[in-house]
């Protein structure tokens, strides 16, 4: 019989949201009547604006005739897109990216999750608690850990621990590292970090020859002109940095699928023989090996969102969504909930009151005011006590969500 990946048995995930689902269901079966509001899951809610969708139409009309049909495109993106992101996410904001150095994809998770092919079994590697997942989850698949203690922390992983005292904003590893994932503005804690804390990273990575692979995938809602959108941003960066980016959350692209994934030139590693080896040319072999490019139809659709009206229907976008936040925290900061972030992130994390467990918060919304949201110990050890709801919804549900959770509290 056929041997498996036996690191996929380490696993503790497929935890979260299954049992979110289960409890949902179960209260859902028991109580046919209740209206459930879902404040859980990160995903958009609204639908593609016209920009886009007439991007996406002409598109298809062109794969439609003979002479404009296309088959495979470039594994790395089509230059179309690959320049607009280069020249308005980077350029524009006095940052020195070319569009050779951007690379299109159907995704970030897959690409937070791929870029691991190119690099060895032997780094160190940091990670935030409480964290996106994906990260930790991709490392274990790959064999970067041993096994998981009773709090679902594994072996061999250097957790940064995000709390009250700094803000949910880790402080900088005391062991040397080598990879570190960091993710601004923060899922889940909706926290941002400032050009200071973005500069001590990079700092750090010089100083220590380690690698930071920076989530972006929120800044397109940071209001703060203070925070930086890239870690590009902060010199010296190029060296020491990747950077994902992603369509999903600013114009709606979670089921259109498209992303982006900055490798600087200059960005070196090291091999065996401790040889200087370009991150780069790594990157562009794996995806030209084990990708065929994002669709032709769907790299029009994002290209579109860079165009002035794309521009103006995404900035529609993300009001809503920060409208929604805006009225979240000052909802529950009235109902006497201590809230983080929310500001510059569409995530609102809130400490549950009277010292409740993240499940046994999770359960008294459910049961008392039927609104699902994500318990915060699902996150990571350091998210047990916190909670987090999502500000992508419709307006009418937010306000309905609002008025019973402070009604139960
Ligand atoms: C939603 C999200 C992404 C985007 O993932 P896609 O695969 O591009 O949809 C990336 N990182 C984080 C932290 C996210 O929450």
């Amino acid at each position: 019989m056929v041997h498996i990946n036996q690191n996929y048995l380490k696993l503790k995930a497929g935890y979260l949201f299954p049992e979110i689902g289960r409890r949902v269901s179960a209260f859902a079966q028991a109580h046919p009547e209740a209206k459930i509001i879902r404040m859980g899951i990160g995903d958009v809610t609204e639908p593609l604006t016209p920009a886009i969708i007439a991007a996406m139409h002409e598109a298809v009309d062109e794969m439609a005739q003979r002479q404009s049909f296309k088959g495979y495109g470039p594994e790395q993106g089509y230059g179309f897109l690959r320049e607009a992101v280069a020249a308005h996410d980077f350029q524009a904001r006095g940052v020195d990216i070319s569009a050779d150095e951007i690379f299109i994809s159907d995704g970030s998770k897959c690409d937070t999750g791929n870029i691991l092919d190119i690099f060895g079994s032997n780094n160190r590697i940091a990670i935030s608690d409480p964290v996106y997942p994906v990260y930790v989850d991709t490392n274990v698949m790959a064999g970067h850990t041993g096994p998981a203690d009773a709090s679902g922390r594994y072996e061999g992983l250097v957790y940064l621990v995000g709390n009250e005292s700094n803000g949910f904003v880790p402080e900088l590893p005391t062991v040397p590292v080598d990879l570190i994932y960091l993710c601004y503005p923060n899922n889940p804690t909706g926290t941002v970090a400032s050009r200071e804390t973005l500069a001590r990273w990079v700092q750090y990575a010089r100083d220590n020859q380690a690698l930071i692979l920076f989530d972006a995938a929120y800044e397109a809602f940071i209001s703060d002109p203070a925070i930086p959108h890239s870690i590009f941003e902060i010199e010296g960066a190029k060296d020491v940095a990747i950077e994902f980016r992603s369509f999903s959350k600013n114009i709606g692209f979670t089921g259109i699928r498209c992303a982006l994934t900055v490798v600087p030139r200059q960005l070196m590693g090291r091999g065996a023989g401790g040889e200087k080896v370009s991150i780069h040319q790594l990157w562009n072999r794996r995806q030209s090996t084990k990708f065929n490019g994002a669709s032709y139809v769907v790299q029009k659709g994002a290209a579109a969102a860079y165009s002035p009206q794309g521009r103006q229907e995404m900035r529609g976008l993300i009001d809503f969504y920060m409208n929604n936040a805006r009225l979240m925290r000052e909802e529950l900061t009235r109902a006497g909930i201590r809230v983080f972030g929310g500001v510059n992130a569409p995530y609102v994390w809130l400490k549950t009151p009277n010292s409740l467990s993240s499940w046994d918060f999770f359960d008294l919304l459910l049961n008392k005011a039927n609104v699902v949201g994500t318990p915060g110990s699902g996150f990571g050890a350091a998210g047990e006590g916190y909670f987090r709801l999502s500000a992508f919804n419709s307006l009418a549900n937010v306000q309905e969500a609002l008025q019973r959770i402070h009604s139960v509290l």
